[in-house]
């Protein structure tokens, strides 16, 4: 029997992709597990699929006490609906795929065609980039109409709103299904347009930037910066700490992609920002950034 427009619409999304198992990827799957889909998360090597399992074990038993609270899944209920790979094989199972892959637009250029070769037709793609355009993205692809951005924020799990992006050609349909798994995640959307950086972080990484420079001028402490932040205008978080939190590397890879998309010298990286990377202060994930972690660095 041919499947209609609202039927495919009424049919909950069951499988879904997850490329890339770092902060972001790791997070995503955690939540969508969670939220009773399976998954495929997939990532270069074993050591990356191996360090996302125990992150995801780790936020599913830190969280265990809410989970429990609302009848949630257990860690181990939680790991047996993800099926870790390194092969776009599973792939032909999923509904909708999100990619969360390093925010490099060589790293991304070559996955969109394997994963439009490796998925069914319909399967709708949606790019968590923080800042890399979502019409460019949807270039790489051949069904530009069903790729869409979703912008989720860190920590995946406890985000409620996650910004979306329509893209030059993203159909109606592509968004209407990206809120209707949004919704299955207990989640909202923003739907907003397309433009480097969209509205978020064409913002969030300016004043990240401008932080770092002012660390670098000597004005004051990362840790005072962050401190009028927080004290005097009510942020819960200072830009520095902020940085630390999303990686300091992905800021750098963001503030690039910035510079390049706008040809706009106000995106320039700060030196002392390329410095701290080159030197492999990531933020939280490496355990220091502009403010040292201890254990539960990277916690959700
Ligand atoms: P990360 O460095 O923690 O993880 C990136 C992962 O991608 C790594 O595990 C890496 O091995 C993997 N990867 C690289 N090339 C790949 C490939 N060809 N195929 C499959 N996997 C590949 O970075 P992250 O913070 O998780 O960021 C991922 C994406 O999410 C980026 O586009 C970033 O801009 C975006 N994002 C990050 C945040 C944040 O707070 N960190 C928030 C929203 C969106």
């Amino acid at each position: 029997m041919p499947v209609t427009d609202e039927a495919a619409a009424a049919t909950p999304l069951k499988t879904v992709g997850v490329v890339g198992a770092g902060v972001m990827g790791a997070g995503v799957a955690q939540d969508l597990a969670q939220t009773g889909h399976r998954v495929v998360l997939l990532d270069l090597s074993e050591p990356y699929l191996a360090r996302a399992r125990a992150e995801i074990e780790r936020n599913v038993r830190f969280h265990g006490f809410f989970t429990k609270q609302k009848g949630g899944p257990s860690p181990a209920e939680v790991l047996e609906r993800i099926t870790f790979t390194t092969d776009y094989a599973p792939f032909s199972d999923c509904d909708f795929v999100v990619e969360n892959a390093t925010e490099k637009v060589p790293v991304k250029e070559r996955i969109y065609p394997v994963l439009d070769e490796a998925c069914p037709p319909h399967a709708v793609f949606a790019a968590n980039t923080s800042c890399i355009s979502i019409t460019r993205i949807g270039g790489w692809t051949k069904r530009a109409d069903r790729v869409l951005g979703m912008h989720f924020m860190n920590p995946v799990p406890l985000k409620p709103v996650v910004e979306t992006i329509r893209g030059h050609h993203t159909s109606q349909q592509t968004i209407d299904t990206a809120l209707r798994l949004l919704g299955q995640m207990n989640k909202e959307g923003i739907v907003v347009n397309d433009l480097p950086g969209f509205v978020s972080n064409r913002v969030l990484m300016l004043t990240i930037n401008e932080a770092v420079w002012e660390v670098m001028d000597g004005v004051a402490t990362a840790a005072d910066i962050d401190r009028i932040f927080v004290t005097c205008f009510g942020h819960k978080m200072g830009p520095l700490a902020t940085g630390d939190l999303i990686g300091l590397d992905t800021i750098l890879y963001s503030l690039e992609v910035l510079y390049d998309s706008y040809n706009d010298p106000k995106f320039r990286p700060c030196p002392l920002l390329r410095k701290m990377v080159d030197a492999g202060l990531h933020g939280r994930k490496s355990g220091q950034g502009f403010f040292e972690y201890g254990a539960q660095a990277g916690a959700a």
